[in-house]
């Protein structure tokens, strides 16, 4: 597997269990957010960033990362990694920062961080942002190669979804002329793969806010932009399961690999991805059928099946990660046909569809009891005494890719191979100091200093920071005016 830099960005759902809690979700965020920064886990930003967030709206943490609020929501950025058990360790990081926050604050019981992606009250939705380096060579331009990376997002969902009660009816349009589509839109769905499919209006966009697209064409690389592209993917639900994260972003980076080498074959082109990614998602019976551009049948599994062969002839031996996802990939697309409860602690539609098919029957209870739609939250809830995930893990079902002593330590420290080290460094420093700093991915200035370029997000850049440190006053006070001038 060629060489990648990956992260994720997390946002959470936020619960507020308790009728007349003193605080609103928003208030909740932003305290949590600054019990991070006040434990010293990191330090907020003193300045607009680029993109218009406010002086204290988040920040970078001492595991290279950053936590910050995007539109009421807490977020939290993973750091750079370089293979994919860094990235599961570093996801995980992320969700116990969150929580323990939550937990030293004493709102454990009233509150829960629910790491999903749609408010099942309201249908609103709230992203996984995965992101993965490529090289410039990655032609956006080129729309063929887009449309071959579409078709495989579309049908990974069949083991990467997290699974979804109900629908969002009517869906969203696609553009003007859907909106009297959208409003027929009256299709029972019990239970889907995808939280996101009712969500993706579009094929490819750049700009994501107002209009989700399958692939988000937006260019900023947080590199040398001579050299690189960040490829930048909404169109993914926020996994529980370690393996299935895993599974997710390594198939998909095999993918982009296949794409960059050519060898992708263009008979993979969908008719229609975006209708393809919601039957997908809605099909009650699992049989998963699309339609091809080139105007052939097929299924979700059998496509993806195409992609891991050809996967496997080009890229089988070219590192320990590429080997792992493709055995990985084959033995769950070998047990899909076998039904849900065959992978369970892979694949997370399929435990909870498991779980709460369960319940149900136990309960007597149909799927549109508000019970069931509680329990379809409880699967994502990060608060261990009572998420249904954590039970899978308690039982030893859950298939792991990382252990909670890695996790522990990445709450402190930065991944190791990428910038994100040096940054790490830089941020420890700072939360003992009193200097003035901006930071962000691709470098940092501290008082009037030149800035300190990290363009290369492969290059740790500790060494070098160490010794810029030595030589910088970190006592120096913070002086806003002189600062900013
Ligand atoms: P938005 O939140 O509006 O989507 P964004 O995705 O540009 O903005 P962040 O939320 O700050 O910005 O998250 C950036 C993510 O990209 C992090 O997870 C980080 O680890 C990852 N990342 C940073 N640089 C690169 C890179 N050069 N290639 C791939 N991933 C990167
Ligand atoms: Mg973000
Ligand atoms: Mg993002």
């Amino acid at each position: 597997m060629k060489r990648r830099i990956y992260g994720i960005e997390t946002e959470y759902g936020l619960l507020i269990k308790e009728e007349d809690f003193k605080y609103g979700p928003i208030d909740v965020a932003v305290r949590v957010k600054n019990h991070i920064f006040d434990k010293k886990q990191g330090v907020l930003d003193l300045h607009y960033r680029a993109n218009d967030e406010p002086p204290g709206n988040g920040g970078f943490l001492v595991n290279g990362g950053r936590v910050y609020l995007d539109m009421g929501h807490l977020e939290y950025a993973s750091p750079e990694c370089s293979n994919l058990t860094d990235l599961v360790t570093f996801d995980r990081a992320g969700d116990m920062v969150v929580q323990e926050a939550l937990e030293d604050l004493g709102w454990s019981d009233q509150v829960a961080f629910i790491k999903n992606n749609v408010d099942l009250e309201t249908n609103a939705t709230f992203g996984c942002h995965e992101n993965y380096l490529v090289s410039r060579a990655f032609q956006f331009d080129n729309r063929e190669n887009l449309r071959l990376l579409a078709s495989f997002l579309v049908t990974r969902q069949i083991y990467a979804g997290a699974g979804r009660t109900g629908a969002c009816n009517p869906q969203p349009f696609r553009d003007w002329d859907d909106i009297h589509q959208a409003k027929k839109d009256t299709e029972e769905v019990n239970f889907q793969l995808s939280q996101r499919a009712d969500h993706i209006p579009n094929e490819f966009y750049r700009w994501v806010q107002y209009n989700r697209a399958i692939v988000n064409t937006r260019d900023e690389p947080l590199s040398d932009p001579s050299k690189y592209r960040r490829i930048h993917l909404l169109v993914g639900d926020s996994n529980m399961s370690e393996f299935a994260t895993a599974l997710k972003m390594g198939t998909t980076s095999l993918i982009m690999e296949l794409i960059e080498l050519g060898v992708a074959n263009p008979d993979w082109i969908l008719a229609d991805s975006v209708a393809a990614m919601r039957s997908i998602s809605r099909d009650q019976d699992f049989k998963w059928d699309i339609q091809m551009r080139d105007g052939n049948q097929s299924t979700a599994l059998e496509l993806q099946r195409e992609m891991w062969k050809a996967a496997k002839e080009h890229l089988a031996g070219k590192s320990a990660d590429a080997d792992w996802v493709i055995e990985a990939w084959g033995s769950v697309l070998d047990d899909l046909p076998k039904g849900p409860e065959h992978l369970i602690g892979r694949v997370d539609w399929a435990a909870k569809y498991w779980l709460l098919t369960e319940f149900m029957e136990t309960e007597n209870l149909g799927w549109k009891d508000p019970w069931v739609k509680s329990l379809d939250l409880e699967f994502h809830n990060l608060n261990r005494n009572v998420g249904l995930y954590w039970g899978l893990e308690e039982t030893g079902d859950a298939n792991r890719k990382t252990t909670d002593a890695a996790i522990e330590h990445a709450k402190h420290n930065p991944p190791r191979g990428t910038r994100a080290d040096g940054r790490g460094e830089l941020v420890k420093r700072l939360v003992e100091s009193q200097t003035g700093y901006l930071i962000d991915w691709i470098g940092f200035r501290l008082n009037k200093e030149e800035p300190f370029l990290m363009l290369d997000p492969f290059v740790s850049y500790k060494k070098d920071i160490k010794e810029y440190l030595e030589r910088m006053d970190l006592q120096q006070p913070f002086d806003r005016d002189s600062f900013f001038r």
